[in-house]
């Protein structure tokens, strides 16, 4: 198949709420759900939706509304909802083989040539990469253990207001309490510095990234610190779930001259920033950043599909033959799913039109934050859009942003939050968002800014 433009990937109607929302069909459904379905379940509770099916950035619910997707899954499907190109790939590959644990396969192979010319900095042909379980926290998993098989330490250090994931390990790295205060004790060794975050810390960019790296550089060489043998830095290269907090220029290369003083890998977790979303392929890119651990996931599966991985340097490849197990080591049509969205990225050049969309969307939202006290920060790169919120006191408002997403929601308009408070209006569309979706889009979130601030 010729892979289609992203004008014609999805429901033409978006956005079109014809009934109440939630409608009678979601309505049966998520109370359906609510009886039988885990009391774990969140994101309905949110955003009361049953989901029919989607197409590219537009998702009909049970009801037949359709809503435009600035959401994306929280960042997984970069190329749309079940675009036709991958999904091609995907469904042949289903009939051929699913399942080969760590068997070679094209697809398996085509997929590590595929991440080695997009990789980032140096990483370029000296690199490995290691499949593991599906999900963003398994291969975070994978970077503690050969993070710490290498360096034969123990001490992990990561930045506050981050989020790795919700397994053990990856919960240790963490910083949020709502997420492991019931689980402690987790990993022992595990030391939580300040991410450099100037607007929060009321600080200038610099000032703010020379207080974080004077932290960590403390750490390791001060012999008093307390950090008796540090095994790695985890660092998100912006943080997702902290807020979309972007860090300075020039704070992530001196991390990594840091870390590398110290003889201790960088881990640079793009599990939400990879793929395209910043408008590079990997948001290490944006400073020609060279992590010597990279964990992906998310968007690696193209439409969805579960998948994850970690590229390394290949000076780490230091395991043996089941240094690294589990009976999902790669699911072969998601690896073909991949590969797809590798092509449909680059033949639609959607890095570039990921840079354009999103610069579209700040100038917007920083037209709407020009008319209002509220709105502190209008932030990140590509379509990785965050906007933060304080009430009349210059506090955290999460209320306001609550009341965004229902507006929005109401309109047909999904949107999320982030931040610690809550108090950040997270946009992440797929990149396959078209120019008049975006436009649409964005008349109904600066609507609701208007009207709640
Ligand atoms: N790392 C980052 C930066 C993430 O944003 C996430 C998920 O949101 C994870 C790790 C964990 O991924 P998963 O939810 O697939 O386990």
């Amino acid at each position: 198949m010729a892979s289609p433009g992203i004008h014609d990937i999805h429901f033409d109607d978006a956005p079109d709420v014809t009934t109440n929302v939630p409608g009678p069909a979601s309505k049966r459904l998520i109370e359906k759900q609510s009886k039988i379905d885990s009391n774990a379940v969140a994101y309905p509770k949110r955003v009361p939706i049953a989901i029919e099916e989607a197409k590219g950035a537009t998702v009909r619910d049970a009801d037949g509304n359709t809503f435009l997707d600035f959401f994306a899954g929280i960042g997984v499907l970069n190329v749309g909802h079940s675009n036709p190109y991958v999904l091609e790939g995907v469904q042949e590959q289903l009939e051929k083989v699913v399942h080969t644990v760590d068997f070679p396969t094209e697809a398996r192979l085509e997929l590590i040539e595929r991440l080695n010319d997009i990789a980032p900095g140096a990483l370029p042909d000296n690199n490995r990469v290691v499949f593991g379980g599906p999900t963003g926290s398994d291969a975070i998993e994978a970077t503690i253990k050969l993070a710490k098989h290498n360096t034969g330490g123990s001490g992990l250090i990561a930045f506050r207001g981050s989020y790795h994931g919700g397994s053990a390990g990856a919960l240790s790295l963490t910083a949020g309490k709502k997420y492991k205060e019931d689980y402690t004790p987790l990993l022992g060794d595990v030391t939580h510095v300040p991410y450099p975050y100037a607007t929060r810390q009321e600080q200038s960019p610099e000032e703010a990234a020379e207080a974080a790296l004077a932290n960590v550089r403390e750490l390791l060489e001060d012999p008093y610190s307390g950090l008796a043998n540090p095994a790695g830095i985890w660092v998100e290269p912006i943080q997702g779930e902290g807020g979309v907090v972007t860090p300075p220029a020039g704070f992530l290369p001196r991390l990594k001259e840091l870390a590398a003083a110290n003889d201790v890998p960088l881990i640079v977790d793009e599990i939400q920033t990879g793929f395209g979303r910043t408008g590079e392929w990997f948001a290490s890119d944006w400073e020609d950043l060279t992590p010597d651990i990279m964990p992906m996931a998310k968007a690696i599966g193209g439409i969805g599909l579960p998948l994850s991985a970690t590229m390394y340097h290949e000076d780490l490849d230091t395991w043996g033959p089941g240094g690294h197990v589990g009976t999902y080591r790669g699911n072969v049509p998601a690896m073909v799913g991949g590969i797809r969205a590798i092509d449909y990225i680059e033949e639609h050049d959607l890095l570039a039109h990921a840079r354009e969309m999103g610069g579209y969307m700040r100038e917007r939202l920083q037209a709407a934050a020009d008319e209002t006290d509220n709105i502190i920060e209008v932030r990140g790169r590509g379509l990785f859009t965050g906007v933060e919120f304080v009430d009349s006191d210059g506090k955290p408002d999460k209320d306001v942003v609550k009341e965004i997403q229902q507006y929005c929601y109401e309109r047909g308009v999904l949107v999320w939050s982030a931040g610690r408070y809550g108090s950040v209006l997270r946009l992440i569309p797929p990149l396959v968002v078209t120019p008049e979706q975006v436009e649409v889009g964005m008349d109904v979130v600066v609507e609701a800014i208007a009207e709640t601030c």
